[in-house]
């Protein structure tokens, strides 16, 4: 089976993995704070907090923003579930913000309506979690100046984005036009730490809250402390926080792979515009053609084929492809909160169209032209 994603390993790769288990510390060590280093000199970020998950990212992004049962968060449908999820966690309301169909990501049209109308009835959301779908940036330049109008925070979930840029100007991770932004090192992401993810911002603050958050709240920062006379040894917790560390052995997977990313995502490139080429005559819409995109996805929406069809017929030919996404409001637990099919009609018949094609930078191009092959017979 060809799949739709898929990590590459390297020797480098696991001599770091094989020396760190050698090493004093498994966890906690030197091999975290590299990363982060690395991380932050790679994006741009001023800090950087490596965690166990994209996901657990998105939590902390959320807790360090203050967010509670009080609050509202937006998102958009077109999305993993986490996106969502994150902002449930803390207590706070959900809701969705639909997708422009031609670049997949936040419609800033609808955005803007949306906000006049929560202005008015006072549901204005406390932050908006934009998502750069398939490794396309969002237009941060205007979220950002609607987030000054009507105030509220951006955490930009980059999990499909390490490695792309913003229209050449600066690199995804680097929070220029947000409060907050995250990435994944799931093994279908950029770079792999097996599971893992990572927090970056430029405020001291949510990288100080990020950081005890990500380890029980616990503080052995003698300045911080609140004990007047702290015996040796000593630590305090300051808040309920949870265990989102990251391993020595998972971060020294990263360093090693951070290092390759730039080819990495090269090779992904490589083969998007090899797509462009061999489907550019078949009745499927392509994704907009970004040279800044760090080609996470390549999805194709089926103009006149039925999407399942065409789905079985690449597996039976053997090739796993995926669907991204299942609109988050269509879910059961977010339908159990009220949510309707039919509320975000663009995330909806984008959906039912769309076909994540196989997109990895170890795809071989015998791989890739079966694929365009099984295709082309299949659509034609
Ligand atoms: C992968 C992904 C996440 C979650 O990352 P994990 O590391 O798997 O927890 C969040 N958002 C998006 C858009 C993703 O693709």
């Amino acid at each position: 089976m060809i799949p739709y994603g898929k990590h590459t390993i390297t020797q480098d790769d696991i001599n770091a993995v094989t020396e760190t288990l050698q090493n004093q510390f498994l966890t906690q060590g030197k091999a975290v704070p590299q990363f982060e280093q690395a991380l932050c000199e790679y994006t741009g970020a001023q800090f950087a907090v490596a965690v166990n998950s994209g996901t657990s990212a998105l939590h902390l992004a959320c807790l360090s923003l203050d967010i509670n049962n009080d609050d509202i968060v937006w998102t958009v449908p077109n999305t993993f579930a986490a996106s969502a999820n994150c902002a449930r966690y803390c207590g706070a309301e959900v809701d969705f913000v639909d997708i422009d169909v031609e670049t997949r990501l936040i419609s800033i049209d609808k955005l803007h309506s949306k906000l006049k109308d929560a202005k008015k009835q006072n549901t204005l959301p406390k932050a908006l979690i934009v998502v750069h779908f398939a490794g396309h940036m969002c237009d941060m330049e205007s979220l950002s100046s609607l987030a000054a109008e009507f105030g509220f925070a951006i955490i930009e979930d980059a999990a499909h984005a390490f490695g792309s840029s913003y229209k050449g100007k600066y690199k995804a991770g680097k929070p220029q036009h947000s409060s907050i932004t995250i990435l994944s090192f799931h093994p279908v992401k950029s770079i792999t730490t097996a599971e893992g993810g990572a927090l970056l911002t430029d405020s001291t603050e949510i990288a100080e809250k990020a950081k005890l958050y990500s380890s029980h709240g616990i503080t052995k920062n003698a300045n911080s402390f609140r004990c007047e006379k702290p015996s040796i040894a000593h630590y305090e917790q300051h808040t309920l926080g949870f265990n989102y560390r990251l391993s020595d052995l998972h971060a020294a997977l990263g360093i090693s792979q951070i290092n390759r990313l730039d080819q990495l995502i090269a090779q992904r490139r490589k083969l998007a515009e090899r797509y462009y080429k061999k489907l550019v005559d078949l009745p499927v819409k392509l994704p907009i053609n970004d040279a800044n995109s760090a080609w996470h996805l390549f999805v194709i929406e089926l103009l006149e084929h039925d999407r399942d069809q065409i789905f079985q017929t690449l597996l039976d030919n053997g090739i796993a492809a995926n669907v991204h996404y299942i609109p988050v409001h269509w879910h059961p637990y977010y339908q159990q909160l009220g949510f309707k099919k039919g509320q975000f009609e663009n995330s909806e018949n984008y959906y039912r169209r769309a076909i994540s094609l196989p997109l990895f930078p170890e795809l071989t191009l015998n791989e890739q032209d079966h694929v365009t092959a099984v295709l082309r017979e299949a659509l034609t």
